[in-house]
Formats: structure tokens, C-alpha cells, sequence
């Protein structure tokens, strides 16, 4: 068994349903909203830390949901009424706050969780599911190579602020412009390079940067999310191409150019 997996293994816990409300709204950068959320259960819960992810429940208008609202609850409504998911990273947890951040990327006022994102308010109320169990930072190897767009920046910030003191990490993030870069603190000797879209389709900077990279000597991992395609491409490229266990390749799907998140769930 891998390094990896028996990781793995060891931080998963089962999942629930939250049932939280909005206590702070602000854009961190022109496109992308972080949200407070917060709620009593919060103090107990269950950080799986790095890139531990969320599936946010949308119902229909006008859906009424039994109270208190739980998993259970959630299955005797499936018959009648079924909620779209959407997957969300946890950027950071204060139990002692009973407060958790999320950030969206507003990608479209018309899709579902982003058009939600840009219109929520102090008050509404957010159900979700989780966490998920998260990549497991150690044992350490000698560097971690992080990759991503805007969708895996919660991610790719929970993991630098996780890494410890001198971890060799190189972080590579495609945004829209430089207005979208925010600051991504970490104890880390981490190197960050962000490039910038422009009117470049997503995921083609990010493609042929990670595909020219000189990975650094000694072990490593690779972690990252974006966009199907430019994925499929980058695990191709590192475990067939370069030869890294794929144990030691995490790399992630986050969306479907053209298609909705629901054929996913
Ligand atoms: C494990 C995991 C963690 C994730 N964490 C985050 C996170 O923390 N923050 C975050 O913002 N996203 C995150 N995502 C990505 C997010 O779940 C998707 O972008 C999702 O499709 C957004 O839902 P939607 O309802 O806004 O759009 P959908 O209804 O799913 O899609 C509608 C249309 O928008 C397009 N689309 C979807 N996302 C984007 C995008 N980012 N840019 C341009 N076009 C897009 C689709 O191709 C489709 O054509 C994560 C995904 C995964 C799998």
C-alpha cells in the first residue's frame, strides 16, 4: 500500500449535514466571494484540513424542508424533492468561532452556486454535506508541486498554509488577470507563479507551463485541480510521461467545460 493511501486511510471520518447560515460577505479579488458561514455545529467540526471539500445542497424555491434538517430527513424527501450539488473547499475553519470561509469563483450570474454566490446575503441559510476526507500532507517528500486555476486557489492556499517551515513547494495558478491574484501565506519555501488568462481559453497557460516544468531533483508530489480536459492532459503528462507513482499525483477534475456539475454527482 502506498504512502499515500494508508494516509489517506488513517484522516478519513464520515461526513454530515450542516446546516449553517451566511455571517459575512466580501469579494476578495473582482471574481471571487468569500463567504462566512456559521453555525453551532461548527465548533465540533470534523477539519479533515487541506483541501477538504463540501457538497452544497440546492433546493427548488419554494421546497420546504423538515426540521431539524438532517441526512436522514434529506433521503425521506428524495421522492418529492432533490437537492443539486455542488462542491465547495472548506478555506478555513475557526471552531472557536463556529465559523467556516468558503470562496466562489463568479463565474456566470446564471449558473447555479455562482449566480447564488454573487446575489447570498448576510442570514441565508447554506446546507451541505462533509467534508470529504483531504489530501494527506504527510509523510513529507522533498517538494510538493501545486497547480490549479481559480477554482482550486481555496485549496491550493488551505495546502500552503498547512505545509511546514522550509518544504520546498512550487505552486503554479492560472487566473484571469493580475486583479485575481490574492495573497497565499504559507511557513512554506514555496514559489508561487501566477499567469494570467487574458483572452486565452482556461486552462491553456496552466497546460503548457506544467507541461515545461524542470520538477526539482528528489521526491515529490504533484497536486491540482482545473478544468477536465487541461487534468486529464497534466496526469497523463505526469504519470506517463515523467514516471511519478500515481500515488503521489493528485490531480482533480473541478469542472466540465460545457456541462453542469450535476452529471458529476
Ligand atoms: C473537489 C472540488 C472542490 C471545488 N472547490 C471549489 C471552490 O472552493 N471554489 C470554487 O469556486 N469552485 C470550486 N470547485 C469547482 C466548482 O464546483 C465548479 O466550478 C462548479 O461547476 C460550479 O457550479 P455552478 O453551479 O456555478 O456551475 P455549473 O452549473 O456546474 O456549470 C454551468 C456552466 O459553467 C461552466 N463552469 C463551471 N465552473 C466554471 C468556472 N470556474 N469558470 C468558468 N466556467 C465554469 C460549466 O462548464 C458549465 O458550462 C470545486 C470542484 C471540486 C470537484
Amino acid at each position: 500500500m502506498s504512502r499515500a493511501t494508508t494516509d489517506e486511510r488513517r484522516t478519513r471520518r464520515p461526513g454530515r449535514v450542516y446546516v449553517t447560515t451566511v455571517r459575512r460577505v466580501r469579494r476578495i479579488t473582482p471574481r471571487m466571494a468569500r463567504l462566512t458561514l456559521y453555525g453551532d455545529e461548527l465548533s465540533v467540526f470534523s477539519s479533515q484540513g487541506s483541501d477538504q471539500h463540501v457538497a452544497l445542497y440546492f433546493y427548488e424555491p419554494g421546497v420546504e424542508l423538515p426540521r431539524p434538517f438532517t441526512a436522514e430527513a434529506a433521503r425521506a424527501l428524495l421522492p418529492v424533492a432533490q437537492p443539486r450539488l455542488r462542491r465547495y473547499t472548506i478555506r478555513s475553519h475557526r471552531p472557536e468561532l463556529g465559523e467556516v470561509d468558503m470562496d466562489f469563483v463568479l463565474h456566470g450570474p446564471r449558473q447555479l452556486a455562482s449566480g447564488w454566490a454573487e446575489r447570498v446575503r448576510p442570514g441565508d441559510e447554506v446546507i451541505w454535506f462533509g467534508p470529504s476526507p483531504a489530501y494527506p500532507l504527510t509523510p513529507l517528500t522533498d517538494w510538493t508541486l501545486l497547480l490549479g486555476d481559480e477554482t482550486a486557489l481555496p485549496a491550493i492556499g488551505a495546502i500552503l498554509e498547512e505545509l511546514p517551515p522550509g518544504h520546498r513547494v512550487l505552486a503554479v495558478i492560472e487566473v484571469a488577470g493580475q486583479e485575481e491574484e490574492q495573497p497565499l501565506p504559507s511557513r512554506a519555501d514555496a514559489t508561487v507563479t501566477w499567469l494570467h488568462r487574458h483572452d486565452r481559453d482556461h486552462g491553456d497557460l496552466l497546460r503548457d507551463h506544467a507541461l515545461s516544468l524542470a520538477l526539482p531533483p528528489g521526491s515529490g508530489r504533484v497536486w491540482g485541480g482545473a478544468e477536465r480536459t487541461v487534468v486529464r492532459t497534466l496526469r497523463h503528462h505526469f504519470v506517463h510521461g515523467l514516471g511519478l507513482d500515481r500515488a503521489d499525483t493528485h490531480l482533480t477534475a473541478y469542472w466540465t467545460k460545457g456541462e453542469t456539475q450535476d452529471s458529476e454527482v
